[in-house]
C-alpha cells in the first residue's frame, strides 16, 4: 500500500483506532474504509457485531489481524481503559440514535447520549489521547428563522436558518418536549470535551453528522430489527489530519440535500419503483401527525442547512453524497429486503 499523505503533504504514520460503536452503522463504513484504504489497526469495540463480520472473518482477508473486535458494554466494562490507553486516537459513536426513542425512553437517551459517554472522556483526558467524537446536527435545535412570523421576508435570509458550527445558538424546546433530551445531552458532552481541550489542552474533534444516510443504517421491524421498534427516517471526513482538525467542531452534511420528510418519501419511492422495474404507487404518501408517529413529547424541528464554511477550511472541499447517490441506497435496500417483502406481500390477511 502506498504511503498516504496528509493535507499538508506529509505521510501518515500507522496507527491504533479504538472505535466504540464500531458495529453501527457509520462504524462499520468507516471500518471497511480503514480496512481497505489505509494501514491502521482498528480495535473495533460493540455490544454488536453483525454489521462488521465480513470484516472480521475469514482469516484470509488480506486485513487480517488489523481489526480485532471486543465485545463489550462502555456502561460497565473494565477493559475499556485498557484499550483507550492501547490506542492513539479513539473515535466515540456508540449512542441512542434513533429519533423514535428520543421522547419515548428519554432516560436511557440521556444515559446513552452523556452519563455512559463520561467513561471516555475521562480515560482520553488521563490518558493524553486524541479523540474524535460523534455528536449531531440536533445540538442546533430550533433555528432562528422558525421564531419569525410565517410571513417575514427575513424567513428567506440564510442567515436565520443555516447553521453555522461557531455561531449559531442552539435552541431547545420546553422540557416536556422530551424528544430533545437527545440533544440536550449530546450538547453537554459535546460541552464536556471542549472544556477538557480549552482548560486541559486535550485533542478533540467533533462531528456533528446531518442525517446521514446508506446501506446497513435503518432495520425494518421484525425483519433485521426489533418488532417493536420505530426505525430512523433515513463518511467521508478526515481523521488523519489532526493539527487541522483538532480542537474543531464540524458539520458534516450537504447543504444542497435539504428536502422535506413528504418529498423525501416520494423520491424513495420513485427510486424504488425505476430499480425494481415495479409501477410507481399511485398514492406513495399519507399524512401523519409527527404526535401520532413518535408519540408525546415529540416536537419537530425545522430547516437544516449545514454551513461548510469551516469543514471546507481545513480539510479542503468536502465530498458528501447529494440525494440522487440515493439510488445505490435504494439498490442496497431491494436486494436485503426483496424477499421480505415477497413473503409479506403473500401472507393471508385475516378477516
Ligand atoms: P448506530 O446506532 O448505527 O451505531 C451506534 C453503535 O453504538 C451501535 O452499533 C450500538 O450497538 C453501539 N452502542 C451503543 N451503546 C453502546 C454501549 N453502551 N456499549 C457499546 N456499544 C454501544 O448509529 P450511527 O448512525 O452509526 O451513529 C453513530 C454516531 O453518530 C452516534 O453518536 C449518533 O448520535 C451520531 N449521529 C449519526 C447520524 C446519522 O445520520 N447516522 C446523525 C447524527 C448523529
Amino acid at each position: 500500500m502506498a504511503t498516504r499523505m496528509d493535507l499538508d503533504g506529509r505521510p501518515i504514520k500507522p496507527m491504533t483506532i479504538c472505535m466504540i460503536g464500531a458495529g453501527g452503522f457509520i462504524g462499520s463504513h468507516l471500518c471497511e474504509k480503514l480496512m481497505a484504504d489505509t494501514p491502521h489497526k482498528v480495535l473495533a469495540l460493540d455490544v454488536y457485531s453483525d454489521k462488521i463480520k465480513h470484516l472480521l472473518e475469514p482469516d484470509s482477508l488480506p486485513w487480517a489481524g488489523r481489526i480485532v473486535f471486543h465485545r463489550l458494554n462502555i456502561k460497565h466494562d473494565s477493559r475499556l481503559e485498557g484499550l483507550i490507553k492501547m490506542a492513539d486516537l479513539t473515535i466515540n459513536l456508540a449512542a441512542i440514535c434513533t429519533p423514535a426513542d428520543y421522547n419515548t425512553r428519554p432516560l436511557d437517551t440521556i444515559y446513552s447520549n452523556f452519563i455512559d459517554a463520561l467513561p471516555v472522556v475521562k480515560y482520553f483526558s488521563e490518558n493524553n489521547k486524541r479523540l474524535i467524537h460523534f455528536s449531531t446536527c440536533e445540538v442546533y435545535g430550533k433555528t432562528i428563522g422558525s421564531f419569525l412570523p410565517k410571513d417575514s421576508p427575513l424567513r428567506k435570509d440564510p442567515a436565520y436558518y443555516v447553521l453555522k458550527e461557531d455561531t449559531s445558538p442552539c435552541i431547545f424546546g420546553s422540557i416536556e418536549k422530551q424528544r430533545w433530551s437527545y440533544a440536550c445531552a449530546k450538547q453537554l458532552i459535546e460541552r464536556l470535551i471542549y472544556a477538557e481541550g480549552a482548560e486541559n489542552g486535550l485533542d478533540f474533534t467533533i462531528v456533528r453528522p446531518f442525517n446521514w444516510i446508506g446501506p446497513r443504517m435503518d432495520f425494518i421491524p421484525g425483519i433485521d430489527g426489533p418488532s417493536e421498534g420505530v426505525p430512523r427516517v433515513l463518511a467521508c471526513f478526515s481523521n488523519e489530519n489532526p493539527d487541522r482538525a483538532n480542537g474543531h467542531i464540524f458539520n458534516v452534511g450537504n447543504p444542497n440535500n435539504e428536502v422535506t420528510v413528504r418529498q423525501l418519501a416520494e423520491m424513495m419511492t420513485k427510486v424504488y419503483a425505476k430499480v425494481s422495474g415495479e409501477p410507481s404507487l399511485e398514492s406513495p404518501t399519507i399524512d401523519v401527525s409527527s404526535k401520532e408517529f413518535y408519540g408525546e413529547g415529540y416536537d419537530d424541528s425545522d430547516k437544516r442547512i449545514p454551513d461548510m464554511t469551516i469543514i471546507n477550511r481545513q480539510l479542503g472541499r468536502s465530498c458528501f453524497f447529494d440525494c440522487s447517490q440515493d439510488l445505490l441506497f435504494m439498490v442496497h435496500m431491494r436486494t436485503t429486503y426483496a424477499e421480505a417483502i415477497k413473503k409479506s406481500m403473500v401472507k393471508p390477511i385475516a378477516s
